[in-house]
């Protein structure tokens, strides 16, 4: 029966937990100092920024510790227990059901708690700390052969820890399992502080586990028939304390009933593993400290069949079929998540590479994955039987490494994804977790569908169709209450459908805030209070993750409660929150306004991954929450809905400055981000709303003037060039424009204007059109124009070579210094004005295309005026972002109709493209690469070195330019260190080549200038 919508927010488990003052909450910082190596984060912005996981909640913890080490995570879990402070221990934080926020201390163990403690090959075992994710863990031991299996969407940023806390599954889990059949133990802090080993049989030396576990046993014989009866029996099932798994291994020791004797029990007590409660039990029993895993081979060679499908229904109906080819994971992804990936920059090509059904056009996709144990061929055997199985259907099977992980990468985005759908109706996280047998998945995707067609919405269906685990979105508008009403009534209707159908609710996610209101319903009362009772025998005070699966001290949480503490109204006595209107710089019509932007950060945790592609390179060199992609969208939205600030100075909050800081406005976020979070822009926006009250700093005044600077140095370069290497001028500079002196600056050049050979070509606009050959124009930057004047010039000799009369766009600014430095007004003024310059050229048909050199210019261009609220109409903005496009973009793509092609060169060194951090959001590496190849052929590498932690400004100055440092040595200082000797090294970007000269002493060229030489001759340097 669907329950009435909730009149009022109900008292919950959070209210039962102290609400300390700020004063309390500084004292208790200050002590914890004294106990701790590690930080401890008590200001409200700090703790706030915990305040969320990627759940729809938000509730303010008391504060944050971040150990040391393993030794410091106990000393604070042992200050709690001696004050009675709840504790909540955190992994990525990527929990979907909100398990992962509490008034509590949240214990962070992802920075320094990650370390592989012993491999032990011969018996297929790792011992780990918590912190380390499951990626990170398998790519460290990927020599031996073994591998961790369970294998979350999140395995880039999930921590051990947190797969423990949620007893994680992936995708290949028909084959695995989940995490706990790959626990053998774990070494555990109880909520008093004291350290235990949980393992099998362990607590026979251990007294205090010895009285936990006969507690324990004691519990289960004595509800061992409902425990039998109404514990889901899927692969997977994740509502409540996993009472099913103790009862099984007390049942192989010796049979359970509620009369037993001392002998059962003694049999009982040697045979549980603890580590198999605790898993799966949301840090509500112990604080993993460290866990000992069990390997698998790693299969020989895994293949990937990917079925195309017209229709939902008839994926759904294909999955019985396809499970007797023996497949180690079939997931689906229905048509909401296609037509999502279909309009994303970063995935649109992924859902390219998927076949087209036989009929009608794509609208679910079903991944079939294989592997094989002794050799390919059972591939090919498999994906034979798999043609068999669905003889009607288009197949694509792939066994290259590559492909298939291209493949996947759409799957994996999935749930991200679904959350870059505009405007406040978005998918939600609440029903998306039920497992079904099997056989019951068409019928149970039928009545699920009809159930929020009822309820006036619709759904988003994909996952682990294997196991019976759908993850399905419905869509809901959380601000609007009848919504929030819906919301409770689809859960309760979803859950009782998943258990007539012989599932569970939880099959996956776990319960946290939106399921644990459930479990009573699912479960009844008396198996409730046996898991309160197991509750209690771990952790009496209710310390541990209090509220979350069971509540103590009071009433059964009450379903209500689910819609209570939401991050877009988490304050029950406040229940709107107010975002002051502003005219903004920006347009965010698209997505809704500025706050709806904000708030398309759902808190996934991509942004956490260490490697792979550029985001986020201040997250991958600090390891720290707050220098994430995360950490900043949550301030944004916090600043800005004055819950960070008081409302006047929302626009302006100091912490919130610091947390965008280091962030180098490098737009990988606006990609890599799966709900394309574009905090470059939104940072921006958020800085030029203060500068409208407060004037910038001198440094960033001066920094905006690069192009009237790098003028005046150029009108006497050698004099300039002097004068700036002289130590007053550097101290100057620091003092200033706060330029660290360790950096070199950039030079002058004698301005490219005066070197342009045609003196009629000099001005913006003027055409020659005495001379026949096609018409280009090259776009004269700042840096162009006045520091590598020579680079002007052999991007004029490489056109002119390739048949091309060139002339030069002296029209002044991009605005890019100023768009990255927040001074929006500015850079509207002056982007009007050079788009002023560029008409004639834009209007000109005879001029096929104005180049750029560099591509943080063509990246305002193309992807910043568009957004930007300039005066001058969108057409033009339009005209000439089609016609705008980088040097070597243009020699690629009309490369056939270029009057002079020259031939390639394959032979000489080995050529290494490091690619502009804007060029890889918006164009990706190839828009250099491309041409790079027709002139060296397959001597080219790309390079996979993400940022190069200069991002124009940024490095320069003295507070970032040690983690500008880091940045480079992430990645690309040690790709080019090992580069094969007289290898070119090529960067398109300024700061990039600037960055690799200060960072190992090369030199990059820019391609043009490899081309030069190559075409037309030109000497080096
Ligand atoms: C896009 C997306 C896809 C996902 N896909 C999957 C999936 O395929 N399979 C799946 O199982 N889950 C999935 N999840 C949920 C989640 O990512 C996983 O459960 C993951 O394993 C959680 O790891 P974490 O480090 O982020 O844990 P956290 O969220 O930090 O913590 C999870 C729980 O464990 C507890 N915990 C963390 N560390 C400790 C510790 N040291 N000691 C005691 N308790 C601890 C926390 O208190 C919390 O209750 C997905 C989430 C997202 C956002
Ligand atoms: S910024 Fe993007 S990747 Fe990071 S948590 Fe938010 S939505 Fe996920
Ligand atoms: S713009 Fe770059 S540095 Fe800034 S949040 Fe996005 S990925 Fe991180």
């Amino acid at each position: 029966m669907t329950p009435p919508p909730a009149a009022g927010a109900t008292p919950d488990a959070v209210d039962r937990l102290p609400l300390l003052t700020e004063s309390e909450r500084a004292a208790l910082a200050r002590e914890l100092i004294n106990c701790l190596d590690g930080e401890v984060r008590f200001g409200a912005h700090d703790r706030m920024l915990y305040a969320t996981d990627a759940s729809l909640y938000q509730v303010e913890p008391i504060g944050v510790v971040i150990p040391a080490e393993i030794g410091d995570a106990v000393r604070a879990v042992e200050f709690c227990a001696a004050r009675s402070l709840p504790i909540l221990p955190r992994g990525g934080g990527t929990s979907l059901a909100g398990q992962c926020t509490n008034r509590a201390v949240v214990i962070d163990f992802s920075p320094n708690c990650r370390a592989i403690l012993a491999l032990d090959q011969a018996n297929r075992r790792v011992r780990v700390e918590p912190g380390i994710t499951v990626d990170d863990l398998n790519d460290a031991i990927a020599s031996s052969g073994l591998f961790f299996a369970p294998d979350p969407a999140t395995s880039r940023h999930a921590n051990i820890g947190g797969c423990i806390g949620n007893n994680a599954a992936g995708a290949r889990s028909i084959r695995y399992g989940r995490t706990s059949e790959s626990l053998i133990a774990v070494d555990v802090a109880l909520a008093d502080g004291s350290r235990h080993r949980l393992a099998e049989g362990s607590c026979a030396a251990d007294p205090k586990l010895l009285a936990i576990a006969s507690r324990v046993c004691t519990i289960i014989a004595n509800h061992a028939p409902l425990i039998r009866g109404r514990y889901p029996k899927t692969v997977r099932r994740n509502a409540g304390y996993n009472l099913d798994l103790i009862l099984a291994q007390m049942e192989r020791a010796a049979p359970v009933r509620a009369d037993f004797g001392s002998r059962d029990m003694e049999a009982w007590l040697r045979a549980v593993n603890l580590a198999h409660l605790v898993c799966g039990s949301e840090g509500t029993l112990a604080v993993t400290l460290g866990a000992e895993l069990a390997l698998h081979p790693i299969p020989k060679a895994r293949g990937l069949a990917v079925v195309a499908f017209s229709s939902l229904d008839d994926a759904m109906d294909a999955v019985n079929p396809i499970l007797t080819t023996g497949p180690t994971a079939i997931e689906l992804l229905d048509d909401t998540v296609i037509d999502l990936a279909r309009a994303n920059t970063e995935y649109r090509r992924y859902v390219d590479l998927m076949p087209a059904p036989r009929e009608g056009e794509l609208r679910a996709i079903l991944y079939v994955e294989y592997s094989a144990a002794s050799s390919r061929d059972e591939l090919s055997e498999r994906f034979a039987a798999l043609q068999r199985a669905v003889p009607a259907k288009a197949v694509a099977c792939h066994t290259d490494a590559a492909a298939m992980l291209q493949a996947w990468k759409l799957r994996k985005a999935g749930e991200p994804l679904l959350h870059g759908i505009p405007g406040n109706r978005k998918p939600l996280t609440f029903v998306e977790d039920n497992a079904v047998p099997v056989e019951r998945l068409p019928e149970f995707v039928r009545r699920f569908r009809a159930i929020v067609e009822r309820h006036g919405t619709r759904a988003a269906f994909y996952a682990h169709a294997s196991v019976g685990v759908l993850h399905v979105r419905p869509l809901l508008d959380l601000h609007d209450p009848d919504d929030r009403a819906r919301m409770r009534s689809i859960a309760v209707e979803v859950a009782d459908l998943a258990r007539e159908l012989g599932g569970v609710m939880s099959g996956e996610h776990g319960d946290g805030r939106v399921r644990s209101p459930l479990l009573e319903r699912f479960y009844g009362p008396e198996l409730m209070g046996a898991m309160r009772d197991v509750k209690l025998a771990f952790d009496q005070r209710n310390l541990l993750n209090p509220g979350n699966i069971v509540a103590i001290g009071g009433p059964p949480t009450p379903i209500d409660s689910m819609t209570t503490r939401l991050r877009i109204m988490p304050n029950p006595s406040r229940p709107q929150i107010a975002f002051p209107r502003v005219e903004t710089f920006y347009d965010y019509t698209d997505q809704h306004g500025y706050y709806a932007a904000v708030e398309m950060c759902n808190g996934a945790g991509v942004c956490r991954k260490k490697q792979g592609g550029t985001m986020c390179p201040s997250y991958m060199a600090t390891l720290d929450e707050r220098h994430s992609t995360r950490g900043r969208g949550n301030a944004l939205r916090l600043a800005i809905t004055g819950q960070l600030a008081a409302p006047d100075e929302a626009w302006a909050d100091p912490e919130t400055i610091k947390t965008l800081d280091l962030c180098l406005s490098c737009k990988a976020c606006k990609t890599e981000c799966p709900s394309n979070v574009d905090i470059a822009k939104l940072k921006s926006e958020y800085t030029a709303q203060r500068y409208r009250t407060r004037r910038p700093p001198l440094g960033v005044r001066l920094m905006a003037s690069l192009r009237i600077l790098n003028r005046i140095g150029s009108i006497t370069p050698a004099l300039a060039n002097r004068i700036a290497a002289m130590w007053p001028s550097r101290l100057l500079a620091s003092a200033i424009a706060g330029i660290d002196p360790r950096r070199s600056l950039p030079r002058f050049s004698t301005s490219l204007a005066s070197r342009w050979s045609d003196p009629g070509l000099r001005v913006s606009g003027t055409l020659n059109s005495a001379v026949s050959r096609p018409h280009v124009a090259l776009f004269g930057d700042c840096f162009a124009m006045y520091n590598e004047s020579g680079l002007g010039l052999a991007a004029k000799r490489v056109l002119e070579a390739l048949g091309y009369r060139v002339s030069l766009a002296n029209a002044g600014c991009c605005a890019r210094v100023k768009i990255s430095l927040g001074l929006l007004g500015e850079a509207i003024d002056e982007a009007d004005a050079t788009l002023d310059s560029l008409r004639p050229l834009i209007a000109d048909a005879d001029v096929r295309a104005i180049l750029f050199l560099e591509p943080s210019c063509l990246s305002a261009v193309r992807d910043d005026w568009l957004s930007l609220r300039l005066r001058t109409p969108m057409a033009i903005r339009r005209a000439l972002a089609n016609k705008a496009m980088l040097v070597e973009q243009f020699i690629d793509a009309s490369w056939d109709s270029h009057p002079f092609r020259p031939a390639s060169q394959p032979d000489g060194p080995a050529v290494l493209l490091h690619a502009h951090c804007h060029q890889k959001a918006l164009w990706g590496a190839e828009s250099s690469a491309a041409a790079l190849r027709r002139a060296v052929g397959v001597r080219l590498r790309v390079l996979d070195t993400g940022c190069c932690g200069m991002a124009g400004s940024f490095g320069f100055t003295r507070s970032r330019y040690d983690l500008s440092m880091r940045i480079g040595e992430l990645a690309l200082f040690p790709a080019l260190r090992v580069a094969a000797r007289g290898s070119i090294f090529v960067a398109p970007g300024t700061s990039c080549r600037h960055q690799i000269h200060d960072g190992v002493g090369a030199t990059a060229v820019h391609p043009v200038e490899l081309l030069d030489r190559l075409w037309c001759g030109s000497s080096p340097g």
